[in-house]
């Protein structure tokens, strides 16, 4: 059968690897193993968000508020802005494709680090767009801006944090990039990770608010990462509302289920619950920096819940990734991203333990 040509050039989207693919695989029970692959919130989820979808089970025949306006309300308090500056996706995933089916076409051109988010080159593909990669996995405004000039892409992705390699763009440098964008290329900042490099250091921070400033650019947020909540499925996007109103053209009725919506108000305002888990992370990252020191080979300085250790010649990711899959610890290879390295959520203390653990007999 023929399928759109653009899809030959697509290579489909590799997932973190599921715990129940270790239980058939390898016979390891489910409760003895570690999933450290998808950046997930090694806390679980907020025990207000599970007694809200407790609450919620019997209202699972009705379709949500498709206005969905209590969580844009408690959004916009959070961010300052309004509720016409925001849309709701299920996962910030499902907003990349609105701005891929909104703004691309073939012919058009679109400008992403060499390393990061891969679904924003697959989101690309499917319209037939070029893609543009800078040669360097930072983004630095020496490399964006000649190639915005030059090139005038329709869009340019800004992954800050940066996934799967943890590093950071400064503020001042972003609104370097930004402020090159021709009218017409819309600027998405991707700030899945943004409440970590917040954390870590408020140089690193972009506040939506602040973006709003700029008329062509588009504010990520998720709540998979620091909220808890991927298995829910709930993403946000914040700009200018004629921006809001294009993206909502491409979005179906409905796109998040009744418990996603009800699960991400209740997470929305248990800020509690984030400050634990960030505290968490700041006392476990330090573990893994040391652990990469004490056996010779480089990370990335992390600005996430994950950190990317690079490994030297002579020892291969791969082969250490597999290694780690039979002792029921999963972490994210990044050999398909062209890096000898791997990307690891940092976990609970527990859950690190086991991790190093596992390290030091797979090193040998
Ligand atoms: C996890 C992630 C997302 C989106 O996750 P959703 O679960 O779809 O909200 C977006 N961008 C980056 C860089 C991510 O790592």
């Amino acid at each position: 059968m023929k399928f759109n040509k653009e899809l030959d050039a697509i290579k489909t989207y590799e997932a973190g690897k599921p715990i129940e693919l270790v239980v058939r695989e390898f016979g390891i029970r489910p409760e003895q193993v570690v999933k450290l692959a998808s950046n997930e919130n090694p806390l679980g989820t907020s025990p207000k968000v599970a007694e809200t979808i407790r609450a919620n089970a019997d209202k699972a025949h009705l379709y949500p508020d498709d206005s969905m306006f209590e969580l844009k309300d408690s959004l916009a308090k959070r961010f300052n802005v309004e509720e016409e500056n925001i849309i709701i996706g299920a996962g910030s995933d499902q907003i990349l494709e609105f701005v891929s089916r909104a703004k691309l076409h073939a012919g058009s051109r679109v400008l992403m680090s060499r390393v990061t988010f891969a679904m924003y080159s697959i989101y690309a593909l499917q319209q037939g767009a070029e893609i543009l990669r800078t040669a360097d996995y930072r983004h630095r405004s020496e490399e964006f801006v000649p190639m915005m000039r030059e090139h005038k892409p329709e869009v340019v992705y800004l992954c800050t944090p940066n996934n799967p390699t943890g590093d950071a763009t400064k503020r001042e440098e972003v609104f370097r990039i930004i402020e090159a964008a021709d009218p017409n290329t819309l600027v998405v900042v991707d700030g899945a990770y943004m409440e970590y490099a917040a954390d870590r250091d408020p140089d690193y921070r972009i506040d939506p608010a602040e973006l709003l400033r700029y008329p062509n650019t588009l504010y990520l947020g998720t709540f998979s990462k620091a909220y808890g909540l991927g298995g829910m499925r709930v993403g946000y996007g914040i700009a200018r509302p004629e921006i809001i109103r294009a993206l909502m053209k491409m979005r179906p009725p409905f796109n998040i289920t009744a418990l996603s919506l009800a699960a991400a108000i209740a997470a929305n305002e248990d800020a509690a619950f984030v400050q634990k888990s960030l505290a968490l992370h700041r006392q476990e990252l330090p573990r893994y920096e040391a652990y990469a020191q004490a056996h010779g080979f480089d990370y990335i300085e992390s600005y996430t819940n994950f950190i990317t250790w690079i490994f030297p010649e002579g020892r291969n990711a791969s082969e250490v990734a597999d290694g780690l899959l039979r002792r029921g610890v999963i972490v994210r290879d990044l050999s398909s991203y062209g890096m000898n390295a791997l990307r690891i959520t940092v976990g609970t203390p527990e859950q690190n333990d086991r991790l190093f653990e596992a390290m030091d007999e797979v090193l040998g």
